[in-house]
């Protein structure tokens, strides 16, 4: 793997509340210098949460409980002040699902991108004029659009001038949350290969996330898949593909229209428990059509299946014979 960006090391996150909720448990990841590593799961499995902590934008009720995020060797929860706004922009950015929340109505796009650059940089001047237009020309919106209102932007170009905010102090690392979800599928496919471009391009690495395993398949080197607040899986795109070793992963993966092949669409059964009561034993053990008798009572571990691949379930425990399904 390329040198390490980002070491997320036994995080994890609890929101306070009439009962204290551990949305994020015990997750350990890596992200490495130039890398897209994917992270997938449905909505309410942590994967925000965890986002959140890593870009230190927690809500005021949550905080990392347990563990430490490393960036770059440096231990981030432990910044404070000038460090952590410095950190938030220069290191790392987030692009966010809804585009049309993020962006204020009531600035055009140019005043926002300028004041991402200047807000870090202390001052607003030609030059960020025209940074504003270059890192439009970048994400191929027409650089003339920095003088329109995001209402009069289509979703696609502002799911572009919101990249274009994320690069415009070049981060090491971005955030990406879900940001294709609210458009059509060929918006997507062109964010999708532009994202890739970019990253070629400039180098970033980004941490993309979503529950739509087809198109993290697409994208990304290496994939986690969360479920419940913790970690299940992890791995290269092709190890996951095609041999994903969790019975949560094969079902996210039958969950989704393929790229590669055309085959019947089967759900997962079930719903993700709550995660005020989370189950005993294995998280997955009421929806998974492979269970052992010990799954409800035993929590497994994270066993390794191949170089870097890792799954968290009894089944690849020496000696396990599955249950037939
Ligand atoms: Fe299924 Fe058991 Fe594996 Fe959990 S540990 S995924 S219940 S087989
Ligand atoms: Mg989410």
């Amino acid at each position: 793997m390329s040198n390490v960006l980002c070491q997320i090391d036994h995080v994890s996150v609890t929101y306070h509340g009439d009962v204290d909720v551990r949305a994020v448990q015990d997750v350990s990841l890596t992200i490495g210098e130039g890398e897209i590593v994917g992270l997938a799961g449905e909505s309410g499995c942590g994967k925000s949460t965890l986002a959140m902590a890593l870009a230190q934008l927690l809500p005021d009720n949550a905080f990392v409980s347990d563990g430490r995020i490393l960036f770059k060797g440096q231990d981030i929860l432990r910044l404070s002040g000038e460090e952590l706004r410095q950190f938030r922009w220069d290191q790392v950015s987030l692009v966010s699902q809804s585009a049309m929340n993020s962006l204020n109505p009531v600035l055009t796009v140019g005043e926002q991108i300028e004041d991402a650059i200047w807000s870090h940089q202390g001052k607003r001047s030609v030059e960020t004029r025209q940074r504003a237009r270059e890192l439009l020309r970048l994400v191929e919106v027409d650089p003339d659009r920095v003088s329109s209102y995001p209402h009069q932007l289509s979703g696609g170009m502002r799911q572009r001038a919101m990249i274009a905010m994320a690069l415009a102090l070049d981060p090491k690392l971005i955030i990406m949350d879900e940001p294709t979800t609210a458009l059509d599928v060929v918006v997507q496919e062109q964010i999708i290969q532009q994202i890739k471009d970019l990253q070629r391009k400039l180098g970033f690495s980004v941490l993309f996330i979503t529950h739509d395993m087809s198109l993290l398949l697409s994208i990304a080197d290496r994939i986690a898949i969360m479920y419940a607040g913790q970690l299940v899986e992890q791995g290269s795109s092709d190890d996951l593909l095609v041999s994903p070793a969790h019975p949560y992963t094969q079902g996210l993966i039958d969950a989704f229209p393929s790229v590669f092949e055309s085959r019947e669409l089967v759900g997962i059964g079930g719903s993700p428990p709550s995660m005020a009561h989370p189950p005993s034993g294995c998280r997955f053990h009421e929806r998974c059509p492979k269970r052992l008798s010990k799954c409800d009572s035993q929590e497994p571990g994270m066993i390794g299946v191949g170089a870097a691949h890792h799954a968290k379930c009894h089944l690849l425990e020496k000696g396990a014979v599955p249950s037939e399904s």
